[in-house]
Order: structure tokens, then C-alpha cells, then sequence
């Protein structure tokens, strides 16, 4: 590729073991008084709210602790209300990406828009990103909508692994394939640029050593720091490049079906490995050499064939389910079509660098997943 183009946008990121106890000074920094938290249940039990409230001190006015996954258009509603009750200045997303995304939808609804505070506790990379989707939940199906606009990028990233040692091996597992997906499709993007295959390349090494051993022992944190930078160079190559067929067809199976993000990533991940293969095969062999396939006496095709089953395996290891039918939702073969032909028109699967033309591939790829 010899012609590039990509935004990339000020953002403060600090890294460390122990970072979120620097965040009232980065908030002093920035001037912000009075702020506003979204974040959900699982953060009041693991305590990291209590971390973070006792940092902030009286800064922090206002709390919604019930944010549901994939953004609900409803919850929105809510929490815009408390920010205008209580004259936020900005607003923090601690968690995964769902209260990420909530932060990002209520700074967009207000005009000006308010700078985002995001504290990631899983894997999933929103932090790094000027994206967030938001579900309309009375639509009939419901349906997930991106939207995409620099100033909805988050002004500040605290990146604490602490945080993370309490992450379920269910969610470290997907939400780290999830990671793994964003390198991936950041590789054979057809927007990618040499930063971004950088970013993508060092993040699949660091997550390709740590994610099992974060599964095994959750509360190692050597595995726990090295996989949280794979997820913060997964999400910063995500943020500079466009995705592909993989990513829209997980959009669309969570915002219409309910698939839990990182469960679509799981069951997607090989089988758009393998449809992508014939032209990507070039872009994905650092992925191939990082998991430490062999390459002797092998055709690109094999090794990526070997890469989409070494992924298989490690989702296998991870207990993650592998078909749509164990996903957990309420989702019918009889329904492929329709998602099929949903995914068909989502611009994402249409950036897809091997050309889609018609839903029925996509029906044979999410046949194959079934
Ligand atoms: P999530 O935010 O929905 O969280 C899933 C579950 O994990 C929740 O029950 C949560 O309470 C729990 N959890 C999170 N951190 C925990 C911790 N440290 N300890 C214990 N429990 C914890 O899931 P997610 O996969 O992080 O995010 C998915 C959402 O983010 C989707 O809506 C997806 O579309 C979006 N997303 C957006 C981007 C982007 O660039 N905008 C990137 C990736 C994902």
C-alpha cells in the first residue's frame, strides 16, 4: 500500500499498575470540576468504583451504575438527564465497553459536547476510538447503529491492570479475542497504513502470549498488564483504520440477535478468517509468525488455514462457545437469511477488502458458524 490517509486525535494515556490512583491529578490538569460516572453493577462489587470515588473525592457528582450492554437508546435518555441535572463538565466510562460507550453517547447528545473520561476494565478497546454504537431497542428487529465523530474520542485513558484481575475468565477470554479481532481486521484493512499495522503486529504478539494465561490465572498480573497493552494497541489500530466483514457481522448479531460482543467475536473469528484468506493471506502472516506457526514447506492458504485453527484451539482452551447455536440467545437457524441479508447492507461488511456481492455468502459464512 503506498498511498495512506488517517485522523489521529489528542488523547492523555497513562499506563500503569496502580493508574487509577493518578487520576485526580490528571482530572486537576484538565480543569474538570464536576463529573459525572457511568459504569454497571459488576464495578460496585469488585470495588473498583469505591477506588475511583475515593480518588475523585467531591468531583464526582453524579453516578449511573446500571448501563446494559450494547447501549440502549432508553439508558440514554436516562443518564442525559442526570448530566443536565447536574451540570456535568465530563463524563467518566469505567468498565468495558458498554459504560465506554454510554460515556461517548451522552457527551455526543450534549451540545457542546463534554470530554470522556475512559478507565477500560476489559479488552474490548473503545477507549482508543471515536465510535461507539447505540442500540435502538424499539425497532422491530432492534438495531445497532455506529456512529463515528472525532470529538467523541476520549480526552483522557487511564489504563490500570489492577483493574482488570477481577475480570471473569468468560469475558477476559472473549473480550481478548475481541482485541485479537481488531488486529486482525486492522491488518487487511483496506484503509491500513504502516502505523496501524505496527500497532496491530505489536498487539497480536503481546496478546498471543498473555490471553491463556490470563484465562488460567486471572489474578496474575504480569499476564494481566502484557494482555491490557495487546488491548490498547488492538484498540488504537481499530481507531485509525475502517473494519471489515468480521466486525459489521458481529455488530449486527449483537444489536439485532443479542450476541454478547466478544461471543460473536469467538464464533466469527475463524470463519472470517478463512473466507478473507484467498486475499489477505499476505497482510495476516506476522499474525501467523506471533502465534508461531511453522512456515516450511507451506503455502500462504495452509498457514492460514493452521492460524484459523490455532485460534479455534485457543477459543476452545478458553471454554468459549464455538457455534450460533450455543451463543446463548434466542436465535434461530430459520433466522440466518435475514441476518445475512441485514449484514449485507452494513457499510462495515462492505469494507470488507475481499468484495461481498451478495448476502448469500454472508448466509454461507454464518451457515458454516451455525
Ligand atoms: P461490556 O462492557 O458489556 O461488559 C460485559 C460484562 O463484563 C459486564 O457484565 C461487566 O459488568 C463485566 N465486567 C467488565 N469489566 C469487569 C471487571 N474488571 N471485573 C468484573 N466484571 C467486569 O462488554 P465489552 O465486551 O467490554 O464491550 C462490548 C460493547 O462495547 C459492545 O457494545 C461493543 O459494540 C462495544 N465496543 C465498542 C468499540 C468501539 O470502538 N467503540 C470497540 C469494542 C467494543
Amino acid at each position: 500500500m503506498d498511498k495512506f490517509r488517517y485522523s489521529s486525535y489528542a488523547q492523555e494515556v497513562i499506563f500503569a499498575p496502580g493508574a487509577i490512583a493518578q487520576v485526580s491529578d490528571a482530572v486537576e490538569r484538565f480543569g474538570w470540576q464536576r463529573l459525572l460516572l457511568c459504569t454497571n453493577n459488576s464495578m460496585q462489587v469488585n470495588r473498583n468504583v469505591d477506588l475511583l470515588r475515593s480518588a475523585l473525592g467531591d468531583r464526582l457528582v453524579a453516578t449511573f451504575d446500571r448501563v446494559q450492554p450494547h447501549v440502549q437508546d432508553i439508558q440514554v435518555d436516562q443518564v442525559l438527564g442526570l448530566a443536565l441535572e447536574h451540570e456535568i463538565e465530563a463524563v467518566i466510562g469505567l468498565g468495558g465497553g458498554s459504560p465506554i460507550g454510554m460515556a461517548k453517547a451522552v457527551s455526543y447528545a450534549l451540545e457542546p459536547s463534554i470530554p470522556i473520561i475512559a478507565i477500560p476494565t476489559t479488552y474490548a478497546g473503545s477507549e482508543m476510538t471515536a465510535v461507539y454504537g447505540i442500540t435502538h431497542s424499539q425497532e422491530n428487529p432492534p438495531r445497532k447503529v455506529t456512529v463515528n465523530d472525532s470529538k467523541i474520542v476520549p480526552k483522557l485513558v487511564i489504563y490500570d491492570p489492577e483493574l482488570t484481575l477481577d475480570l471473569p475468565p468468560e469475558m477476559t477470554a472473549s473480550t481478548g479475542i475481541n482485541a485479537l479481532a481488531h488486529c486482525i481486521e486492522a491488518l487487511y484493512s483496506v484503509t491500513r497504513h504502516p502505523f496501524s499495522t505496527a500497532a496491530a503486529i505489536q498487539g497480536v504478539t503481546y496478546i498471543s502470549n498473555s490471553l491463556l494465561s490470563c484465562y488460567q490465572n486471572g489474578k496474575n498480573l504480569e499476564a494481566r498488564t502484557e494482555m491490557l497493552m495487546g488491548a490498547h494497541l488492538a484498540g488504537l489500530s481499530l481507531a485509525f483504520v475502517s473494519m471489515g466483514l468480521h466486525h459489521g457481522l458481529c455488530h449486527v448479531l449483537g444489536g439485532t440477535a443479542n450476541v454478547p460482543h466478544g461471543i460473536a467475536n469467538s464464533i466469527i473469528l475463524p470463519h472470517a478468517i478463512r473466507f478473507n484468506a484467498d486475499v489477505t493471506a499476505p497482510q495476516l502472516l506476522p499474525v501467523a509468525e506471533a502465534m508461531g506457526i511453522s512456515f516450511i514447506g507451506s503455502s500462504p492458504q495452509l498457514v492460514m488455514e493452521a492460524m484459523a485453527q490455532k485460534i479455534s484451539e485457543l477459543i476452545a482452551q478458553m471454554n468459549l462457545p464455538q457455534r450460533l447455536r450455543d451463543a446463548g440467545v434466542d436465535l434461530k437457524e430459520s433466522d440466518l437469511p435475514a441476518l445475512a441479508q441485514l449484514a449485507f447492507q452494513n457499510r462495515t461488511v462492505q469494507n470488507n477488502p475481499k468484495p461481498i456481492t451478495e448476502p448469500a455468502q454472508i448466509e454461507t459464512l454464518l451457515r458454516a458458524a451455525w
